[in-house]
């Protein structure tokens, strides 16, 4: 049996994608995708032309995709400029390998790197709360210290936006997760962009939204990108990984989809920012970011830590 051929230009083809009906070559896979990311960053309204943008790099193929592609579209925007800032959360034999592999690939890009760690900002590690019980999965404390570590470093370096790297499944996933752990509020939270009217908080981005993991694989590895491959040990979420597996039989039996599921909650969102306005948010009481409560999850987790 031979390769399928290129829908574009007849060369042959290395992925098919089902949920369109095309098949790419590697140039033109390549090439359609940073155009889907440069159409998702147009349609969000995500960037303008001076911003000076953090971008989360954790030596993920994600992360790295993501500095890769917007200091691509920074070449056209001279007076815009990229900070890339990597988190160590404290996780022996994983996260050292992955900052060693984005410290060398901001080297490579000529970007500056900016690092901080768990241990200097709330006096602890992912590897010493595992062993805590503390009734909630490492993941849980680590995503939150994450978004507010990444928050402090932006804010120090005089950021004016902050670009994740979450891409399509991440947010399909999280928007089930939220769902059925009863939390509405999140699941507006997770937009691909949020911004505070107020100006008061860092507006956040996340120009991967519409691009599938396994496109992010394969352009990661199409354009030899030296990346981590090697799973978090402690990553073992059982709801999440009920969700993904679910998604990804769905997306199998009938492509499109998650593409389908974020366009529904792009809908739900919109009903829901006229009710709960991102303005309305609080500032912490105690270290004054963002909460619709009146503490921020990371200082409630703090304080159960300290208790
Ligand atoms: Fe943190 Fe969980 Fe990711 Fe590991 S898998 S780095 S614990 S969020
Ligand atoms: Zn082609
Ligand atoms: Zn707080």
């Amino acid at each position: 049996m031979t390769n399928p051929t290129c829908t574009y230009c007849s060369a042959e083809a290395v992925y098919t994608r089902d949920y369109e009906g095309v098949s790419f070559c590697s140039k033109c896979f390549r090439h359609a995708l940073e155009e889907k990311v440069r159409r998702t960053i147009t349609r969000h309204d995500m960037l303008q032309f001076d911003d000076h943008v953090a971008v989360a790099v954790s030596g993920g193929k994600d992360s790295l995709t993501l500095l890769n592609l917007l200091i691509k579209l920074e070449t056209h925007f001279p007076m815009s400029k990229i900070t890339a800032i990597s988190v160590d959360e404290g996780i022996k034999g994983y996260r050292d390998e992955a900052l060693e592999i984005a410290r060398k690939a901001c080297e490579k890009l000529g970007v500056e790197q900016v690092v901080v760690s768990y241990r200097d900002l709330f006096g602890t590690t992912v590897d010493e709360l595992s062993g805590m019980h503390l009734g909630q999965t490492p993941c849980s404390y680590c995503g939150v210290f994450r978004r507010k570590a990444i928050n402090r470093a932006a804010v120090m370096l005089g950021a004016t936006k902050i670009a994740t790297a979450h891409n399509l499944d991440d947010e399909v996933q999280t928007v089930l997760l939220n769902m059925l752990h009863g939390d509405p509020w999140r699941v507006m939270r997770s937009s691909p962009v949020l911004r505070d009217p107020r100006g008061k908080f860092l507006t956040r981005i996340k120009p991967l939204c519409e691009i599938p993991e396994k496109e992010v694989v394969l352009y990661a590895y199409l354009s030899g990108f030296d990346f981590q491959s090697v799973a978090c040990p402690h990553g073992n979420e059982a709801l999440r990984n009920d969700i993904r597996n679910f998604l990804n039989q769905m997306e199998w039996k009938h492509p499109g989809t998650k593409f389908t599921l974020q366009k529904t909650t792009e809908k739900l969102r919109e009903l829901l920012e006229r009710t709960a306005p991102v303005s309305q948010l609080n500032e912490c009481a105690k270290c004054g970011d963002p909460t619709p409560h009146q503490l921020c999850e990371a200082c409630l987790m703090l304080n159960a830590i300290a208790s």
